[in-house]
C-alpha cells in the first residue's frame, strides 16, 4: 500500500514536471544570429524542447514582444554596493548585511534580463552562487573566481599553488590582475612569467583565466600564455587586437557602464583608495580612449569581443547599458552586440552547449522585451518577462 502511494506520488510529480510551457513570440532572436517570426517555443522541465510555427493557445502570448536568450554578463562584482552611509567603502558592515546587499544585486540583475553572470569576484560569491542554485532565491546563475590574484611578490611556484588552492575552494575560474587599475595608469604589474604560470596552471586544473590588463604589454603576455580572456584592454594597439584574434583569446572591453557609473556616483567613491581626483581624471579621459579602442576592435577580423560590464556598486541592474552604448555610440551592429551578450559569452564561459541560445536542448533561459532591439537597442532595458531554467521569475501573460 505504502509502495503504491509512493508510485502514485512519483507519477503525479513527473506529470507536473512534464506539462510543457509554451511561449508564442512575435519575434525570436536566437542568440546565434538568427531571427524567426511568429513561432511557439515549447519548454519541458528546465529545457527548451521544440521551436515551431505558432499554433494553439500558448501559456505566454508574446506576439507583440521579442523573445531572446537570457542575457549573460561575463564581468560583475555582485557584492559591490553602497552601504548604510551611502558610500562604496561599506565600513562597519556585518557579513550578513553584505550578503543581503549581494542578494539584492542578484535580484535586480535577474530582473534586468541577465540570467547568468560571472562575478570576479569575492569569497562570498561562492555562497551566493550555491544559494541561488538551490532554486528559490531569485538571481542569475553565478560563476565566480572567489578571489583575485594581485600579489606581484609571489614566485611562479607560489602562484601555481594559489591557483590550485583557489580551484579547490570551488572557484569556477581564476581572476588575475596583470596591470594596474586604470585609475593608476594601467601599467603592467605581473611579469610575463607570473602571467604564464597562472594561465598554464589553471589549464592543468581545468579552469579558465580572466586577465585584468590595460597596458598593451600585459595583454600580449596574457594572449601568448593561453589565458582565456582579457578584460579592459584600454591601451591595446592593433597588433594586440590581431594577436587575440589569431589565438582565439576572448576580449572583454568595458566601455559603456563601469566608468560612467563611477562618474555618476563620484561622491560615493571619492576618497576611497585610488578613487581620488587623479583617478577620476584617468576615468574621465579614459571614456574617449576606450571608445576609440572599441572601434578599432570592431575592425579586427575574427576578434571574439564578449560582453562584460565590470558592474560594481551603483551599476547592478543597468548591465544592458554596455550593450546599448556599444551599438549607439560604438557603432557595433545590434545583432553582433546581442550575439556577444548571449552565445559568444556562453562560449567564453565554457557553457555554449547549455546557455546563450534559443534552440532545442538548451536551458530555458528566456527573456521577453518590449520592442525590437534590432531596430531600437534600448528595448533591452524594457524587460517584461524572465525565465531561468524553465522557471518564471518575472511577468507572464
Ligand atoms: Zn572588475
Amino acid at each position: 500500500m505504502r509502495r503504491l502511494a509512493f508510485v502514485l506520488l512519483i507519477a503525479a510529480a513527473s506529470a507536473a514536471a512534464q506539462t510543457p510551457i509554451t511561449i508564442r513570440a512575435g519575434t525570436l532572436i536566437d542568440g546565434r544570429g538568427g531571427v524567426q517570426r511568429n513561432v511557439t517555443v515549447t519548454i519541458e522541465g528546465s529545457k527548451i524542447s521544440h521551436i515551431g510555427a505558432a499554433n494553439g493557445t500558448p501559456t505566454h502570448d508574446f506576439s507583440r514582444l521579442t523573445l531572446l536568450p537570457g542575457l549573460i554578463d561575463t564581468h560583475v562584482h555582485i557584492d559591490g554596493h553602497f552601504g548604510k552611509d551611502g558610500r562604496a567603502s561599506n565600513t562597519g558592515e556585518t557579513p550578513a548585511q553584505r550578503a543581503l546587499y549581494a542578494a539584492e544585486n542578484a535580484y535586480v540583475t535577474l530582473m534586468a534580463g541577465f540570467t547568468t553572470v560571472q562575478s570576479i569576484g569575492s569569497a562570498m560569491d561562492l555562497d551566493l552562487r550555491d544559494a541561488i542554485a538551490r532554486g528559490t532565491l531569485p538571481g542569475p546563475r553565478v560563476l565566480t573566481s572567489a578571489a583575485q590574484l594581485t600579489d606581484t611578490r609571489l614566485s611562479t611556484d607560489s602562484i601555481r599553488g594559489w591557483v590550485r588552492a583557489t580551484a579547490a575552494r570551488g572557484a569556477d575560474l581564476i581572476k588575475l590582475f596583470a596591470s594596474k587599475s586604470i585609475r593608476e595608469g594601467g601599467d603592467q604589474t605581473m611579469t610575463d612569467a607570473q602571467i604564464e604560470a597562472t594561465c598554464s596552471e589553471a589549464k592543468t586544473v581545468g579552469k579558465r583565466v580572466w586577465v585584468h590588463a590595460h597596458a598593451a604589454s600585459a595583454v600580449r603576455a596574457a594572449t601568448r600564455s593561453g589565458c582565456t580572456a582579457v578584460a579592459h584592454g584600454s591601451q591595446v594597439t592593433d597588433a594586440e587586437l590581431a594577436e587575440m584574434s589569431r589565438t582565439g583569446t576572448f576580449f572583454e572591453p568595458n566601455i559603456g557602464l563601469v566608468s560612467q557609473n563611477y562618474i555618476e556616483n563620484k561622491s560615493r567613491y571619492l576618497g576611497i583608495g585610488n578613487y581620488d581626483e587623479a583617478g577620476f581624471k584617468f576615468m574621465e579621459d579614459g571614456l574617449a580612449v576606450k571608445l576609440a579602442m572599441f572601434k578599432r576592435a570592431l575592425k579586427t577580423p575574427g576578434l571574439k569581443i564578449i560582453m562584460g560590464t565590470d558592474a560594481v556598486a551603483g551599476a547592478h541592474g543597468q548591465n544592458a547599458r554596455e550593450i546599448i552604448y556599444r551599438v549607439q555610440t560604438g557603432g557595433q551592429a545590434a545583432m553582433d552586440a546581442i550575439v556577444a551578450a548571449t552565445s559568444l559569452n556562453a562560449e567564453s564561459l565554457g557553457m555554449k552547449d547549455r546557455i546563450g541560445a534559443i534552440a532545442p536542448g538548451m536551458e530555458a533561459d528566456l527573456i521577453a522585451v518590449d520592442g525590437d532591439p534590432l531596430k531600437d537597442i534600448t528595448a533591452l532595458r524594457r524587460v517584461v518577462f524572465v525565465m531561468k531554467g524553465g522557471k518564471v521569475f518575472l511577468g507572464g501573460r
